[in-house]
């Protein structure tokens, strides 16, 4: 090979024999890395370039070179193989100028799927393995939104370096944008193999993290999904494992999904679902259970979230976090919606005329359902139906419906408060509001999402973010109800921080329908509220 023409390359480009040792180096390594030709002519590759033998046997990925003065600056590798076998090219390519994250300097999007096209190439030629993890930081948007960005640029710098450290050489993480990471791994014998990387990068965030003066615990939500059972093409693995992050988040915190196991991964158990679900309404398979929430000054029950339950002769109970994504996806959650409403307003007028007064039943809206033009008018006329006041109702929105279209949604929230529902937001803390617009919106109610409360009384930060939402939600007039409280000591908490109310498994779980109407007599009975034990 002609290789002056190679000294006119900006990129590094350095050739081995069949030992790897280096036979040539060009003028920009050598620029770069302080080395001499004479110098370089005759070292093993891996004496300088991390990682050596698993970029290698991929054929890519990202190492540092370690320069004469004993600096160490990352370079992406791609090798090539000529001259029959007999000699191998090593391109190395700066990150900084090819597809860096300028914040993290990780790689960005465009690296990352170049890459991961090439590793399912070669993963085809080879039947390798390969898995990707798809992750994201929770209420990351949060605290960048409290405490600044600056902050949250720190926090991310932070995570980055943990998450280069976490991995083996050879595997691949890059920042896809926001605070959401994904990384590729390669280095996977067996199917299990892949928990044990996943789990690496989890211990990441087992320490605190330092943000000036501030100290933050953080958790990632992880979607794995592997090559080839979740999808043999890199937009699908993509999907697929962030697919199963969304999973994971919506399961809580620190948490692992396989894509594999998602039902929203378009396998089998989800056409059985999607299936069923056309004939669930006929056959009325569908129930509501209702879960008491409980202010904590009065002492009362105040309301009760309608919470949907399918009942099915063979599937046996379906959650609704497996049923309603489909539903959504289907279009059916309008019948469904329809129906929620419809029963939760009958279920009103039944407690209206045994006396008991002053519960709020709460309903979960749909993305879907929310975007109907004629919700509010819908409502209005079930209430109609039964003769209700629509201060008995309320409706639990997220806030990702309300960041889709601010527009249509504040419009939609207007109409709604016109009629007299209440409007309160569900899971609030995990989801990508603006802080912004919250007190733009004629809102009653925020509802503190389980991930704070969980670790309330071991983890600082779950506690100073439930101050912080407590204190602004009273600021803004609202109330605030504490979701998920399940111990004594999580209570105690959420009493000192000022939440209005709680709703959880500690003072009940979600009821029947008969149940409830005994929870709220038994508790009539009694008065006040104390911890009722069935
Ligand atoms: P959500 O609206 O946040 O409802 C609260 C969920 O947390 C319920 O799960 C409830 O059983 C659970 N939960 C309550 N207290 C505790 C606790 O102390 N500890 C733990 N670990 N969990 C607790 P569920 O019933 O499985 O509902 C899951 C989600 O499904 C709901 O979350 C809601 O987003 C959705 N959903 C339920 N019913 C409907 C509905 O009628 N329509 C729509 N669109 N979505 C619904
Ligand atoms: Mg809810
Ligand atoms: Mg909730």
């Amino acid at each position: 090979m002609e290789t002056t023409i190679l000294d006119q390359y900006k990129t590094i480009v350095m050739i081995l024999n069949q030992k790897n040792e280096i036979v040539f180096a060009n003028q920009a390594f050598l620029r770069k890395t302080g080395y001499s030709q004479e110098e370089l002519i005759g070292i093993k590759a891996e004496n300088i370039i991390t990682g050596f033998d698993l970029i290698y046997a991929n054929k890519f990925g990202q190492t540092y070179i370690k320069t004469k003065c004993g600096d160490e600056t990352p370079y992406w590798a791609e090798v090539s193989e000529f001259d029959d076998g007999n000699q191998t090219g090593l391109i190395l390519a700066d990150i900084k100028m090819s597809g860096l994250d300028p914040l993290t300097k990780l790689p960005n999007r465009y690296l990352f799927t170049r890459h991961l096209q090439r590793a399912i190439d070669k993963a085809k030629e080879t039947n390798a393995l390969l898995a990707v993890l798809y992750m994201d930081l929770d209420r990351f948007k949060f605290i960048n939104d409290t405490l600044g960005h600056t902050y949250g640029d720190l926090l991310l710098k932070q995570v980055s370096e943990r998450l280069e450290k976490s991995l083996g050489s050879g595997n691949m993480v890059a920042r896809m944008g926001g605070d959401e990471f994904v990384f590729l791994i390669t280095d996977l014998h067996h199917e299990k193999d892949v928990d044990q990387r996943a789990a690496s990068v989890l211990n990441a965030f087992q320490e605190s993290f330092h943000l000036k003066e501030t100290e933050i615990f953080i958790n990632p939500s992880i979607g794995i999904s592997l090559y080839p059972y979740d999808g043999d093409e890199m937009e699908t693995l993509i999907t697929n494992a962030d697919t199963a992050m969304y999973r994971a988040k919506k399961n809580g915190h620190r948490k692992i999904e396989k894509a594999s196991l998602d039902i929203s991964a378009g396998s089998f158990e989800k056409l059985m679902i999607e299936n069923n679900l056309y004939n669930a309404l006929a056959n009325n398979e569908f129930e509501l259970h209702f879960q008491p929430q409980i202010n904590l000054k009065k002492k009362k029950v105040i309301g009760m979230e309608a919470l949907l339950r399918w009942n099915h002769p063979d599937l046996g109970t379906v959650p609704p976090g497996e049923f309603i994504p489909i539903a959504e996806e289907t279009g059916l959650i309008l019948p469904i919606g329809d129906w929620v409403i419809e029963n939760a307003c009958r279920k009103i007028s039944e407690w209206l005329d045994a006396g008991i007064e002053n519960i709020k039943v709460a309903v979960n809206l749909s993305a879907k359902q929310f975007l109907q033009n004629d919700l509010a008018e819908n409502i209005q006329r079930v209430l109609k139906e039964y003769s209700i006041p629509a201060s008995c109702l309320e409706v639990e929105i997220t806030e990702s419906m309300m960041m889709y279209d601010i527009d249509s949604a504040t419009n939609m929230l207007n109409k709604l408060k016109e009629i007299g529902v209440h409007i309160s937001i569900d899971d609030f803390g995990k989801g990508y509001s603006s802080l912004q617009y919250l007190q733009k919106l004629p809102l009653d109610t925020l509802k503190i999402d389980r991930s704070f409360i969980f670790d309330i009384d071991t983890n600082p930060s779950s506690k100073a973010l439930t101050n912080a939402i407590s204190n602004l939600a009273h600021a803004l007039n609202m109330k605030v109800i504490a979701e998920g409280v399940e111990t004594e000591k999580q209570l105690k908490q959420v009493k000192t921080l000022r939440c209005d109310s709680v709703q959880g498994f500690y003072y009940s779980r979600p009821l029947s329908s008969e149940a409830a109407d005994q929870y709220l007599v038994q508790f009539k009975g009694r008065g006040k509220m104390e911890k009722l034990t069935s």
